[in-house]
């Protein structure tokens, strides 16, 4: 059932430590929610399990594998995808090829050198392209018929799903989400939010691990919370639990 663990993680940046001995795990087709004030730790946290950071102390065993510092294309072959805060797409794509992107690492640049294609790269990209749709059409239609469209002349709302779908299109085993409504109206994130839930009719066993300032979508979420404070974990239980947690409530309002 366990598909990620850390051992005492931890982060030192100088003198700093941005994570401190944090020990947590994850289970097959579980959702956790981070949360924490900022500073706490939680995108350091993030940047460790997907390779960005090799940590400076404990472990990251994914399927039973020990992954410290191995390099995020290493960890996104093995099922780890993620989305950025402040989203990484190409402008200059259109959302279809976006999504096709998502695959760059699996397969050979079908994007590039049409010319000198062969036959098994033809067939790559046509699969791609079969597999981009299915995503788009699944995790919004309106996304799907906005595919020619060029990323830069997307809504804000429509661009951050895109990145999911980017994620999503390598079938990752652990889909991590980096405050993927920020920006967003509220009503904008109660729709990311049915968005998020139906990941899991496509991909049952798919993990997600998302960190949001938004409380409502980690409530909507998260099976399970952990809250961050100065680079420790101060809490971890259901929403209730967490949200009423003396400690978490202290790290909020900085008494
Ligand atoms: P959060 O995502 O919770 O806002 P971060 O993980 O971004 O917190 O930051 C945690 C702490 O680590 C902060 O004090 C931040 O300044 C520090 N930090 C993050 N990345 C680096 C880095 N590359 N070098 C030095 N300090 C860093």
């Amino acid at each position: 059932m366990e598909l990620l663990k850390t051992t005492n993680l931890t982060m030192q940046f100088g003198g700093l430590v941005a994570v401190n001995k944090v020990s947590f795990n994850l289970n097959r087709a579980e959702n956790i929610g981070i949360i924490g004030p900022n500073g706490s730790g939680k995108t350091t946290f993030f940047n460790l399990l997907t390779g960005i950071y090799e940590p400076t102390g404990g472990d990251i065993i994914f399927e039973g594998k020990k992954i410290n510092g191995s390099r995020p294309d290493y960890n996104y072959n093995l099922g780890i995808a993620r989305t950025f805060q402040n989203g990484r797409l190409f402008w200059k794509l259109n959302v279809l090829e976006n999504v096709m992107m998502g695959l760059h690492t699996k397969q050979k640049s079908f994007l590039w050198d049409a010319v000198f294609r062969t036959k098994k790269e033809r067939q790559e990209e046509k699969e791609a392209v079969e597999s981009a749709r299915e995503i788009l059409g699944f995790f919004s239609k309106k996304l799907l018929e906005q595919q020619d469209k060029l990323a830069s002349d997307l809504s804000y709302a429509d661009r951050r799903r895109l990145e999911i779908c980017r994620a999503l299109v390598s079938k990752p085993k652990l889909l991590i989400l980096d405050e993927p409504s920020a920006g967003m109206d509220p009503n904008e994130t109660l729709e990311l939010v049915e968005d998020i839930k139906k990941i899991r009719k496509i991909e049952e066993d798919i993990s997600i691990i998302v960190i949001e300032h938004d409380m409502g979508l980690i409530e909507g979420l998260a099976d399970r919370v952990i809250c961050f404070s100065s680079g420790d974990k101060i809490a971890e239980g259901s929403f209730n639990e967490v949200s009423k947690d003396k400690e978490v409530i202290r790290a909020y309002l900085g008494e």
